[in-house]
């Protein structure tokens, strides 16, 4: 039991501890370039780093 919660919290205090490091919001993180940067600012910098969106 006490394994299980401290899996839980641990999870939880990694998420709060991502912020962007643009604009320091924890919302919409992404976490697939190890990037820590938000959704909405990653639109920004990957234009710059050259990560096209192809459609
Ligand atoms: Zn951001």
């Amino acid at each position: 039991m006490v394994q299980k919660n401290y899996t839980t919290k641990n999870k939880k205090m990694d998420a709060s501890n991502l912020k962007c490091s643009i604009c320091r919001t924890n919302r919409g993180m992404i976490h697939k370039y190890n990037l820590n940067i938000c959704r909405r600012c990653f639109r920004e910098v990957a234009y710059r780093i050259g990560f096209r969106k192809y459609s």
